[in-house]
């Protein structure tokens, strides 16, 4: 055959293939060691629940909750029952989930043990008869609107909520063992909203008391009201954003790194990409880098952005295509299989999330959770 003499060469062809893949591929690493920082950080200043939806904010869902209960978290929080369910396989602690409608499947929630947020009396009966069917109690934790007008219950269907769930628990289907809202302005130190987000929890904390009920375990604040609103602290703070680095004195855990590619040297006048957005404005070098929007680097970031190459940040050249961005690093002497940080915690002089969240006009919390599928992650 043909082919026999190239046969003598697979083992060739593979390693080729495995190092000019290692030479093009984008990289995701995540720090648990920061997690952990993190989490020890915010559980000297409150009792912590740690929050591992949408795969731990793209950092791997099951690694962040091992590290987090390792150093201090009491429980996890996820949206949906699917993460609930997923994360009963890493551990034992209570997982409580949010994000659910009447048709969910709660036997299999109750089933694995999980904890879940009940904003209307629609949730409760789904929940009961769940628990009638499996004969297993539901642990739930009645979720009130205190100001946002998400998911919580409206305040005016409180007291009907309450009863309901009085009764299902006289009738042993559920245990209430918690109560939750959720802020809408925890972001801003001291905004009204929060005051009175406060005072709204605390009265129906009184209403649940009024019919018989006694939540052990009142939670509202998330990361931002948990480090600036000790008012809000209750008896559990459900951190996401603090685990992954963002708040003052915490660490950022993602490194997002790739290799260039390829370089080009241009003179003055020469448009880059789509829509010649960029010109350079002397004879320069571009580097192209294998990242675009649909591995989460923001398009609309394009005139702001810069990344990390040879110890300097050089700037985003034209418009991010969705596979592919050009940076224009000038002078810098940067070669095809130069490592670019795009982001990371910041030691070295790289942008943070932080930086792209800006650039982006967005918070950190979508670009973390933004980085596609096609990016290798390595978690360690
Ligand atoms: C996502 C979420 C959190 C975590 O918020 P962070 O700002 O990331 O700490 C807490 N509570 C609820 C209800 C959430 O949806």
């Amino acid at each position: 055959m043909s082919s026999i003499g190239a046969v003598s060469s697979v083992d060739d062809m593979i390693a080729l293939t495995a190092s000019s893949s290692m030479l093009t591929e984008p990289r995701l690493t995540v720090d648990l060691d920061a997690v952990g920082h993190n989490t020890r950080t915010l559980a000297s200043k409150t009792t912590l629940m740690a929050v591992v939806k949408a795969d731990g904010f793209g950092h791997g869902a099951a690694e962040v909750a091992r590290t987090a209960l390792a150093n201090g978290a009491i429980a996890l929080g996820v949206a949906t029952l699917d993460e609930a369910i997923a994360l009963r396989a890493v551990t034992d602690a209570p997982i409580l989930a949010w994000v659910t409608h009447r048709a969910s499947d709660f036997d299999a929630a109750l089933l694995a043990g999980i904890e879940l947020a009940v904003p209307s009396v629609d949730h409760l009966d789904a929940i009961t008869r769940a628990a009638r069917t499996t004969r297993l109690a539901a642990r739930v934790h009645l979720h009130l609107d205190t100001g946002m007008a998400r998911d919580g219950a409206p305040r005016e269907q409180w007291l009907t909520l309450a009863a309901a769930a009085r009764r299902a628990e006289r009738l042993g289907q559920i245990d209430v063992v918690g109560m939750m809202s959720h802020l809408g302005l925890g972001e801003k130190p001291g905004h009204p909203a929060t005051a009175a987000a406060v005072t709204r929890f605390v009265e129906a904390e009184a209403v649940l008391r009024s019919v018989g009920l006694r939540p052990a375990i009142r939670h509202l604040a998330a990361t931002a009201a948990a480090l600036n609103e000790p008012a809000a602290r209750f008896d559990l703070c459900r951190i996401g954003a603090g685990l992954y680095g963002i708040g003052a004195g915490l660490r950022e855990a993602m490194t997002l790194t790739a290799p260039v590619v390829s370089v080009r040297d241009v003179p003055r006048g020469t448009p880059v990409g789509y829509g010649h957005s960029y010109v350079t404005d002397r004879a320069t070098r571009l580097a192209l880098i294998p990242l675009g929007y649909a591995d989460g680097i923001p398009r609309i970031a394009s005139g702001n952005a810069s990344v990390l190459v040879r110890g300097r940040r050089t700037p985003l050249a034209g418009t991010v295509s969705m596979d592919q961005l050009v940076i224009d690093v000038g002078t810098l002497g940067v070669e095809a299989g130069d490592i670019v940080t795009v982001f990371g915690p910041g030691d070295d002089g790289e942008p943070t999330i932080a930086d792209w969240a800006r650039w982006s006009r967005t918070i950190p919390h979508e670009i973390m959770t933004g980085i596609g599928s096609r990016v290798v992650r390595s978690v360690a």
